[in-house]
């Protein structure tokens, strides 16, 4: 059985395989985007050139950014969003939505318009659910993390068994074979 809470809207393997302009045509108006080993691989401290080029394809199309971390580290936190020319949320506390509302309060946007893309189940899958958003959930940058994560990795990795990665699930279709 499968928890619905703890299912993302799609899997796929790192933020640059999103299509901002897929995005757009589903009325998506906001991205939320997770820093840790989604855009910022752990013990580094620049966005990956990927992510930053995403950043400005995404923008181009019309969405709007913002950062939503559970990083306690203000410096690294401000270095991020200045990198990407997102607002950052601190202090999220994902899972608890409270830090994606205030996301999208500052943006104006609705949940409805909003999806996350982040690398953890159990904080950004499961936050997003809480705050009613469509989740996108990315493959970690790097197998590096602080230890509480690494030790829900192997939980997470159960919990997403047999969950493909690929955008049909977006459309709403179970096909495709994880990979
Ligand atoms: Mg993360």
């Amino acid at each position: 059985m499968r928890i619905s809470a703890l299912t993302p809207w799609c899997r796929l393997h790192a933020l640059s395989e999103v299509d901002p302009a897929e995005l757009r045509a589903m009325g998506v108006r906001l991205v939320l985007l997770d820093r840790d080993n989604t855009c910022v691989p752990r013990g580094e401290v620049d966005p990956a050139p990927d992510v930053i080029a995403w950043c400005a394809r995404a923008r181009k199309q019309g969405l709007r950014l913002a950062l939503v971390s559970n990083n306690w580290s203000l410096a690294a936190l401000r270095h991020t969003s200045e990198a990407l020319s997102a607002p950052v949320v601190t202090f999220a506390l994902k899972p608890l939505p409270f830090g994606l509302r205030r996301a999208m309060d500052g943006a104006g946007v609705p949940a409805e318009q909003t999806v996350l893309v982040g690398d953890q189940l159990l904080t950004d899958v499961l936050g997003g659910s809480f705050a009613g958003i469509r989740v996108i959930l990315v493959d970690p940058q790097t197998e590096r993390d602080v230890i509480h994560t690494r030790l829900l990795r192997p939980v997470e990795a159960r919990l997403l068994e047999g969950v493909p990665y690929g955008w049909e699930r977006a459309h709403g279709k179970r096909t495709g074979k994880a990979s």
